[in-house]
């Protein structure tokens, strides 16, 4: 029996340099609140992304939640139901109402269509997310944030490194924020960052990360504890030196995926946009029940029986989910490209270290169980 594979496996840095990394943590006995390896790696980050101001934060969802608080963003959010739920959470632990618009047909992100009909007088804000490093209709969204006077703050969780025309997707909307989670393309075990453009919003954000502290003795919002520690900065700066090799190396497994799939009828792959430097982060396959003769959570079921553990990104719809199915917005009937893919999407495994032999196991499979016209 072949080993397992998941849909990711983190990237560790080389044990070497971490040790060589906590020595030094072990000599100044700087833990945390911005020391010498937070610094760095902040502006090393800033560098690499092409973006003026990275604020790191402990994870993504914390980053997440102090990004409403800067632009301190009340009423209703329109946002996605096909994203993870740390998305709409940090709207409702905002105390904000998230409205849930459609996808796109044939995409994966918020169809801007679809946008405008669902502003009221209460709504403050738009929260797409790029969902698998895929970017967002970037242009007609900000029209629209332009025209209503709304704020946009990406949900960037899958998007490290993502450029459409070289111009980094981080620099689109009000802030953005990015996830370093273990199972993201860029870990720094837990951790995530949030994007702004000027230094005044920076400045907000930092005091906010930081219970509000703006000197010693004056705390000027009510701010949250979401700082980064030495640890996962060390850990970070280590993998920055490695991520863009490991993007390339998903990049070839993704064009050995669509190779090899190309001829199993049923399945769909999505195919790269020549102005996107995407990062392969995830390989998204659709399964049209009828073409391929297997339902998706049948295919599902039969790859993990063979140590194939895909994932179903994202299902179930987080306008399915108890705490907002019985929202408005969140009649299936309002959503139907969303729920569409929802029930037909599976995510392959891709991480750097996969290998070719493992790619074409997962395709070999996926092929022999195609049952055409059954
Ligand atoms: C991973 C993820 C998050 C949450 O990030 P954490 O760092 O795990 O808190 C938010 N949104 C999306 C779309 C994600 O995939």
């Amino acid at each position: 029996m072949p080993e397992n594979i998941y849909v990711t496996r983190p990237t560790l840095p080389p044990l070497q340099d971490f040790v060589a990394s906590l020595e030094s943590i072990w000599e100044s006995r700087r833990l945390t609140n911005k020391g010498p390896f937070h610094d760095e790696f902040e502006a090393a980050l800033a560098e690499h992304l092409g973006v003026p101001h990275v604020s790191l934060f402990c994870n993504g969802t914390i980053a997440l939640q102090t990004a409403l608080q800067a632009l301190r963003i009340t009423g209703e959010v329109i946002t996605t139901p096909y994203s993870f739920p740390a998305t709409t959470h940090a709207i409702y632990w905002n105390r904000c109402m998230p409205v849930f618009c459609d996808i796109e047909p044939g995409g994966f992100n918020i169809d801007p269509e679809k946008v405008e009909s669902l502003i009221s007088p209460n709504t403050t804000a738009i929260m797409p997310v790029h969902v698998y490093g895929i970017p967002c209709a970037l242009e007609r969204i900000q029209h629209i944030a332009d025209i209503y006077g709304l704020k946009v703050i990406y949900d960037a969780a899958h998007a490290f490194g993502v450029r459409v025309h070289g111009e980094s997707v981080l620099n689109f909307g009000d802030l953005s924020v990015l996830s370093f989670h273990a199972t993201k393309i860029f870990n720094t075990i837990e951790g995530g960052a949030l994007i702004s453009h000027d230094p005044k919003m920076q400045e907000r954000i930092d005091y906010l990360r930081n219970f509000g502290f703006a000197d010693e003795t004056t705390v000027v919002a009510p701010g949250i504890n979401g700082k980064m520690n030495e640890l996962q900065a060390a850990w970070g700066l280590l993998q920055l030196k490695t991520i863009d090799a490991e993007i390339a190396a998903c990049k070839e497994f993704a064009q050995r995926y669509r190779e090899g799939l190309s001829g199993v009828p049923g399945i769909t792959c999505i195919e790269d946009q020549p102005e996107i430097a995407c990062n392969h982060c995830y390989f998204p396959i659709l399964v049209d029940e009828t073409a391929y003769g297997m339902s998706r959570d049948a295919l599902y079921e039969t790859l993990k029986t063979l140590g194939i553990y895909g994932r179903r990104y994202f299902y179930p719809l987080l306008s399915h989910l108890p705490s907002y199915r019985n929202l408005p917005s969140a009649a299936p009937g309002k959503l139907p490209e969303a729920v569409k893919r929802s029930l037909q999407i599976i995510c392959l495994p891709i991480y750097a270290d996969l290998g070719e032999a493992n790619v074409d196991r997962v395709v070999n499979a996926i092929a022999e169980h195609a049952r055409p016209g059954r």
